[in-house]
């Protein structure tokens, strides 16, 4: 039996197959058109597409944001003490991991929640052993609450999770096509980059992911593919070795001045 802990070291996110993916999810990804809450449609879409990524056998670690629900920020600015605000913000990821559990299960795609936050009667406890555990039997692993620290966003959850799990690939499945030089809501002349490194996502400042999360990726040269999640088949041929979005590695990057 191979070791469950061991990474596939020679992945090559640009071209090759990866053996255990983190996929990251933002909260808002739930609301669908709505302005806030959680949209049937769209975990019976996000359902389908993981069960693309487990059928081509790839191991699968998830993590839900909260955005859709709380973030701890909107909750200090209007007066709440941070580190209460940001209970609030890990719970609520709790909300939306349950919700995807549950979308996942009818869906044909054995899945568990571990939690951050002990709540035993809820969900299990997260433990390393255990992940390592459930995504060896072919189970998606949703990990719930965070870092269960204040003061952290979902993103550095996702990518401290998969570390821990020695993911091969971050996917950071978002509602834009990859990572732009500035806002392609706001801006025509947006360009999109096709690769860039962690240092250049550092450096220009990227709205891609927090900087927490960058600096482990870079430290543990942990590529990030950032994509549309709502386009069909996205998932799947990211985990494939197909590049959907925008791959930040330290490979290829662009050379940005
Ligand atoms: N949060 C936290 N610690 C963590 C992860 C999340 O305190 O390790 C809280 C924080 O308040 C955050 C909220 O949970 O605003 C929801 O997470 P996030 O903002 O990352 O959700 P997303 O933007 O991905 O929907």
């Amino acid at each position: 039996m191979s070791d469950p802990t061991a990474s596939n070291s020679d992945h090559d996110p640009g071209g090759k197959k990866c053996r255990r993916v983190m996929l990251k999810l933002s909260g808002e990804a739930l609301m669908g058109e709505q302005s806030h809450g959680i949209n049937p449609a769209v975990l019976d879409y996000l359902a389908e597409e993981i069960r693309e990524v487990t059928a081509v056998g790839v191991e699968t670690g998830l993590v839900i944001g909260a955005g859709n629900i709380f973030r701890g920020m909107a909750g200090s600015a209007s007066g709440m003490d941070r580190s209460t605000a940001d209970n609030m913000g890990m719970l609520a990821t709790v909300i939306n991991a349950l919700a995807l559990h549950d979308a996942l299960e009818r869906h044909g795609v054995p899945a568990r929640v571990l939690s951050a936050l002990a709540m035993p009667t809820v969900c299990e406890p997260y433990s390393r052993q255990k992940a390592f555990h459930h995504l060896a039997k072919g189970r998606v692993v949703i990990f719930a609450a965070g870092t269960g620290n204040p003061y952290f966003t979902t993103d550095t959850a996702a990518m401290l999770r998969a570390l821990e799990i020695k993911a091969d690939l971050v996917c950071k499945a978002t509602r834009v096509d990859g990572v732009y030089d500035k806002d392609p809501l706001h801006h025509d002349d947006a360009v999109r980059f096709e690769h860039l490194t962690f240092r250049d996502v550092l450096n220009r400042q990227l709205k891609v992911m927090d900087s927490a999360a960058i600096s482990l990726a870079m430290d543990n040269t942990t590529p990030i593919m950032v994509f549309d999640m709502m386009v069909a088949g996205n998932m799947r041929k990211a985990v494939s070795g197909e590049q959907v979005g925008t791959l930040i590695g330290d490979v290829g990057g662009q050379v940005l001045t």
